[in-house]
């Protein structure tokens, strides 16, 4: 069984850098969680506490609802694949991948049966008697895999195992690890930094920030229903657009709009007049000729065309309505002037730079936030 439980771990390292908050987690056995956030929020630091290789200063974590806390990282039955691949440069691949299980003395004829499984699911049988040195990094990395699935582990921990891949490898071994998940059915737990890695792969993710976890839920649920302002920034891209705005009676003051954007919880229902900030996703901004009734004023800056959807970055021309940038989103008010709205449109339906466009929001879809706590409302 290798569900893992995560009750309140924390981790200070010597010095007083505190990088993991009080993190509660639930990975069910056989499921495919990743662990994404900025560099630094604590993400690689709560895959090594599971690991065993980094001591838990609070809480407790369990794999397969047994305590691990006081557990050494060779008797918690994972297997960890780093970024590095940290394979053995004088060995072949054959020695790299059989060399955890020579030491667990099991029989020859069981070895050499897992090596050869491993090989023929990771696509490495004519690689056997190979060096490192001879492999490029996509064989690396799938020899780095190869040595964790022989082991049949309880859990695979996946420390950026693609971040040394170029873009294109990247993707291919993307698709590869999720087939490999579904083949083998293993508990994963994968560790990245990019968004879209994590949105493709995870089945559940965890989104990190500045040690504390900001969500745990599903792609889709992520990117629809942000639990904070950290989320709806971080997942998706471009980032969701997030403007000052003022609760009103009957929905959200921005500039000259007034729009009928309901809160998520109605029991937080903010009092008239409370500053809020409403959120809303390049795609769910349409753009009309100017003047149009209920709308953004606002004067095109940029055009960039990517087919087939294309993105218009248009500054709001009414000096009331500000789009919050990245500094000034924590606190909801900052001394900035303002970034631009961001678009999504198709690319046979662009506006020309400089012109004078309506932008029009689509209330259904958009989100409120309280601007001092983050949380959403
Ligand atoms: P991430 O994997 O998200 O990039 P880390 O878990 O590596 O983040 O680091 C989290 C925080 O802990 C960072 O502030 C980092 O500088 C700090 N940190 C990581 N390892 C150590 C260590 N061995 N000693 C002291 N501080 C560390």
């Amino acid at each position: 069984m290798g569900a893992i439980s995560l009750k309140g771990v924390g981790k200070v390292y010597d010095g007083g850098i505190t990088a993991v908050r009080a993190v509660d987690l639930q990975i069910g056995d056989g499921e495919f969680v990743v662990f994404v956030g900025p560099s630094g929020c604590g993400k690689s630091t709560l895959l090594r506490m599971i690991a065993g290789l980094e001591a838990i200063t609070t809480g407790e974590v369990q794999i397969g609802g047994k305590r691990v806390n006081e557990l050494p990282a060779r008797d918690r039955d994972i297997a960890m694949v780093f970024q590095s691949y940290a394979l053995y440069p004088q060995m072949t691949v054959r020695e790299n991948i059989s060399f955890a299980l020579e030491l667990r003395n099991l029989p020859k004829s069981e070895i050499v049966a897992r090596v050869d499984e491993a090989a023929r699911i990771l696509d490495l049988a004519g690689l056997l008697d190979r060096k490192p040195a001879q492999l490029s990094g996509g064989q690396r990395q799938r020899v780095a895999m190869g040595r964790a699935i022989v082991r049949h582990p309880k859990a695979f921990l996946l420390d950026e195992p693609l971040s040394n891949l170029d873009a294109k490898l990247r993707v291919q071994l993307r698709a590869e690890l999720g087939r490999l998940h579904e083949r083998l059915g293993v508990t994963t737990i994968h560790v990245t930094h990019d968004q879209v890695e994590a949105m493709t792969l995870g089945s559940r993710v965890a989104v990190f920030s500045e040690g504390r976890l900001m969500q745990y839920d599903t792609p889709r649920a992520l990117y629809h229903s942000p639990a904070n302002l950290f989320v709806a920034s971080f997942i998706g891209s471009p980032a969701m657009n997030l403007i000052a705005a003022i609760w009103a009676d009957g929905g959200v003051r921005i500039g000259p709009l007034l729009l009928d954007v309901r809160p998520r919880d109605k029991a937080r229902t903010p009092g008239p007049g409370t500053p809020v900030i409403l959120g809303v996703r390049p795609e769910h901004l349409r753009w009309l000729p100017p003047g149009s009734d209920g709308t953004i004023p606002a004067r095109v800056e940029l055009v960039e065309r990517l087919e087939p959807e294309s993105y218009v970055m248009a500054m709001p021309t009414c000096s009331d309505l500000r789009v919050l940038g990245p500094e000034d989103t924590a606190a909801g008010s900052g001394s900035g002037k303002g970034v631009p709205l961001i678009l999504r449109c198709p690319a046979d339906e662009l506006p020309t730079p400089k012109a004078e466009i309506s932008v029009l929001p689509d209330p259904g879809r958009a989100h409120l936030f309280d601007p001092f706590s983050g949380e959403v409302i």
